[in-house]
């Protein structure tokens, strides 16, 4: 390590934003990184979390660890849920704090955000105006948790804290199960099943519900930059997405299976999708807004979507099946 070198802690390197992070490295050559493993530290555990942060006393750190999932574990482990995410926000924050870390940046999700009638899009200062969505509500309110945490050491201690908002992240390393999975990574494992078995995809709903999506990698760079930036950061920040419909991801994706990836030249077969319009779509449209990202980020260059997708397809296939699943 060099002098002049920043030392930044990443936590949950082997996930999904940590592993993007960690794809990114090279491209901050000020920083020198750690990625401790859960197996190294438990961070639910007050005493290895104190222990890290005594070996490694970084300057800065990105707080990517937590217990995640889709809309069925969150209804399937509400106190796990909770629990897990409290315990290691409250040790991380806390133990930043004692040994006088410059900047943390840790993940609240955008179902922390109150359910809004469609056609409304929620900025930062709605965070805590009305309960999160009922499906969410233990994990989203462990997340709403980091805000408070943040403002708290921020007012009596000074600390510099951000708490960021994203959309539906996906990628390389996400967690690709089927009922536990976020939209992308279950509709990437739908469609290799389908390609593999030669069976059709079955969506829940007409799929013109919209959300809004990053690729990990964007919001890698987002939060590097954001340590790597002189000024304050605001205590917290939503990363918009794209927005599109459902359909129109599946249509992508679909795409990617039937001519890019995996199609022989004498094949003829393309996987069909079936619309299960017998189940409910969900809620219209999620849009966010931020107040602060366009004036931090001017023109951010999001990667084209085709391609994040793309590079997720093969990353899985690649991966196949020693990813989560
Ligand atoms: P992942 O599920 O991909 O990764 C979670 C990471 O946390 C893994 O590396 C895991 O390590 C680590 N971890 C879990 N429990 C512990 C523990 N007790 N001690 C140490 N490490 C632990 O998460 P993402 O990268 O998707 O999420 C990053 C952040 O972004 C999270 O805070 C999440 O809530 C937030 N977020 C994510 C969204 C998404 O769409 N994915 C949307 C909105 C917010 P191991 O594998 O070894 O268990």
């Amino acid at each position: 390590m060099k002098n002049k070198e920043k030392v930044v802690l990443i936590t949950g390197g082997s996930g999904l934003v940590g592993s993007a992070i960690k794809a990114l490295q090279s491209n901050y050559p000020n920083f020198f990184f750690y990625f401790p493993s859960s197996q190294l530290y438990n961070l639910t555990e007050q005493s290895d979390v104190r222990n890290m942060f005594d070996k490694l006393m970084p300057d800065y750190v990105v707080h990517c660890a937590a217990k995640v999932g889709g809309i069925q574990l969150n209804l399937n482990e509400p106190a796990e849920q909770f629990t897990q995410n409290i315990l290691m926000n409250t040790f991380m924050i806390d133990e930043a704090h004692r040994i006088g870390v410059k900047k943390f940046i840790a993940f609240s999700s955008v179902c922390a955000l109150p359910d809004l009638p469609d056609g409304y899009s929620a900025d930062e200062n709605y965070l805590h105006l009305g309960p999160p969505p009922t499906p969410h509500y233990s994990y989203a309110m462990a997340k709403r948790m980091v805000d408070v945490q943040l403002e708290a050491y921020k007012k009596q201690y000074g600390f510099q804290g951000c708490s960021i908002i994203p959309t539906n992240i996906f990628g390389p390393n996400d967690n690709y199960n089927l009922i536990n999975g976020h939209v992308v990574p279950c509709l990437i494992h739908k469609f290799h099943n389908a390609w593999k078995d030669r069976t059709e995809v079955e969506i829940w709903g007409d799929g013109s519900p919209k959300r809004e999506f990053i690729y990990s990698q964007d919001l890698a760079k987002i939060c590097l930059d954001l340590l790597s930036k002189d000024e304050e950061m605001p205590q917290r920040l939503i990363i918009p997405g794209q927005e599109y419909s459902i359909k129109e991801i599946v249509d992508k994706i679909k795409q990617i299976y039937d001519f890019d990836v995996y199609k022989r030249p004498d094949d003829i077969w393309n996987i069909n999708v079936n619309y299960n319009t017998s189940k409910p779509n969900g809620q219209m449209r999620r849009k966010t807004e931020s107040l602060y990202f366009n004036e931090l980020f001017p023109n951010f260059e999001y990667t084209d979507i085709n391609l994040a997708l793309k590079e997720s397809v093969k990353w899985f296939n690649l991966n196949f099946p020693n990813v989560r699943l």
